[in-house]
């Protein structure tokens, strides 16, 4: 077992520096608690607001740098993710316990995602108005916000900061960047490879610390432009709610993703889209498949085929070849989750799983077996709460219409999907769901970079759209220009 003992620092003012008070958190692999992942600086207010006064000392400076030189940067920093990703995908597997092939992938995206924005943020441009006037210009040009802080979860601990960070960074803002305290580590590998990139100082700050102890000075401070948030719908109000009226928001927040099955589905292909979408990543994906709305003539088939999968899944540490489902990610999402399954036991019937799992490949990891509910009804607690876990509560439907009422009882709208071969139902089930990513015959999970990414309701602000082009439009404000001669 590894066991590191100088603690990682945080990114302030272009310098790696220690919280002023000395102190430090550890992060442990969830996989094996023996194996310690590292040591994080466990900064308080004076160090956010540190990090806060570097990013606005740092904001006219970065401004005015030339576009294609910000491009450079984001570029020259995917280059060093690449080069790095095999330490960077190990690191992302301990501290977050994702399969290693899965990490791979999130760090390959992180870099994609920079280089994406590097691009099309060069073309990120204002309009120019026809008008009655031939001695006057009517435009609009967007300039940059300001101090930007990005906080994060650790689901996605790379992959999500880059869809944050990179298009604030090249439309021209300062970045106060908190990534999760449940794993720094590969937030702090983004950071580095930005700095390394030839950032100049205090243009991204990276502090680690907790929630209660940054988080006001990072929210609430009157120099903070914007806060672009990707985590718990109660954290996310929370923080909208606590902010000056200047400060615009973004918050990405929870969901509670149903997939219906119709009867006219390809059952095997139903069965594949719940399996990935509602278990692998461990069921910690916000987007991630938590309601089955089957329809009742396919039900006993369904769930017949679905158990026979689910028995087959492997569960273990995600550097093992072989294994299908990691840890959760830490001890609370273990007590969470098993907080959630013993509710549904009062309930509804546990078809299999729900266990914590021990022996010796298990003992000293977060491992739980992926629990399938049955005769679950939209009102209970497994149907409406967010798990975040490999749980799946399977709701028996009588007709579209019903499948369509039951997905969207529910306060949170972030994705949704429908298996079915009907032309007009795929095309009805787009309009009649109240979901921000629609999915026909593919898993509620998965996004593009270039395709906007949020929710409805209350699994996003009603504001502003992440990823692709419209990931831009949050961190730049427009001014419209009347120029005579
Ligand atoms: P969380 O507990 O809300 O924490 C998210 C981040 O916010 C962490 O960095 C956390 O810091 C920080 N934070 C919490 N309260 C704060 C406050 N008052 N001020 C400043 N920072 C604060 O969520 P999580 O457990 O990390 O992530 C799981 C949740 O994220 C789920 O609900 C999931 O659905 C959601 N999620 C949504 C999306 C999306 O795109 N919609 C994507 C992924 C995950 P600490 O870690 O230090 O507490």
């Amino acid at each position: 077992m590894t066991e590191a003992t100088q603690p990682f620092c945080s990114l302030i003012g272009g310098q790696w520096v220690a919280a002023a008070s000395g102190r430090s958190f550890e992060i442990r692999n969830p996989a094996d608690t023996r194996d310690l992942v590292g040591r994080f600086a466990a900064c308080e207010a004076v160090d956010a607001q540190a990090a806060v006064a570097a990013a606005q000392a740092a904001f006219d400076g970065w401004r005015r740098t030339p576009i294609s030189k910000r491009a450079r940067i984001l570029n020259d920093a995917a280059a060093h993710l690449e080069q790095h990703v095999e330490r960077n995908a190990q690191e992302l597997t301990r501290e977050e316990g994702k399969l290693i092939a899965l990490s791979r992938d999130e760090v390959l995206r992180a870099a994609q995602t920079l280089r994406f924005y590097a691009v099309e943020g060069q073309s990120w441009t204002g309009e120019t108005f026809p008008q009655d006037d031939p001695a006057m210009t009517v435009s609009t040009q967007r300039e940059p916000l300001g101090v930007v802080t990005v906080i994060t979860p650790w689901n996605f601990p790379i992959s999500i900061p880059a869809r944050k960070i990179a298009p604030a960074l090249i439309t021209g803002n300062t970045v106060v960047f908190k990534p999760a305290s449940i794993a720094p580590l590969s937030g702090l590998r983004l950071a580095e490879a930005l700095h390394q990139a030839g950032l100049p100082p205090g243009v991204l700050n990276f502090i680690t610390g907790s929630a209660a102890a940054v988080g006001p000075s990072i929210t609430e401070a009157k120099a903070i432009r914007a806060i672009t948030f990707t985590g718990s719908t109660a954290a996310g109000e929370h923080i909208h709610r606590s902010v000056p009226f200047t400060t615009r928001t973004q918050m990405e927040l929870g969901g509670k993703n149903p997939l219906i099955v119709m009867d006219d589905a390809d059952l095997d292909q139903a069965v594949d889209l719940a399996i990935k979408g509602g278990l692998s990543l461990t069921g910690q994906a916000c987007t991630g498949t938590s309601r089955l709305l089957v329809m009742k003539s396919v039900k006993a088939e369904f769930t017949t085929k679905l158990l026979a999968h689910m028995a087959k899944l492997v569960i273990g540490n995600g550097m093992t070849t072989g294994v299908d489902i990691g840890p959760l990610a830490s001890a609370q999402q273990l007590d969470s989750v098993l907080g959630h399954i013993a509710a549904g036991k009062a309930e509804a019937t546990l078809l299999c799983g729900g266990e914590r799992l021990a022996g010796p490949e298990h003992e000293h990891g977060h491992f739980v077996s992926p629990a399938l509910f049955a005769d679950v009804s939209s009102s209970m607690h497994i149907a409406r709460e967010e798990v975040f876990g490999p749980v799946l509560a399977l709701i028996e439907v009588d007709s579209y219409r019903d499948a369509i009422a039951q997905a969207n009882d529910t306060p949170y709208g972030l994705a949704a999907a429908i298996a079915t071969r009907n032309p007009r139902l795929m095309h009805d089930f787009a309009n009649d769901i109240e979901a921000g990513t629609v999915k026909i015959n593919r898993t509620t999970t998965g996004n593009l970079i270039n395709a906007p990414f949020g929710g409805l309701k209350r699994s996003s602000t009603a504001t502003f759209r992440e990823s692709g082009r419209s990931g831009l439009e949050f961190f730049t404000q427009t001014k419209t220009v009347y120029r005579g001669c």
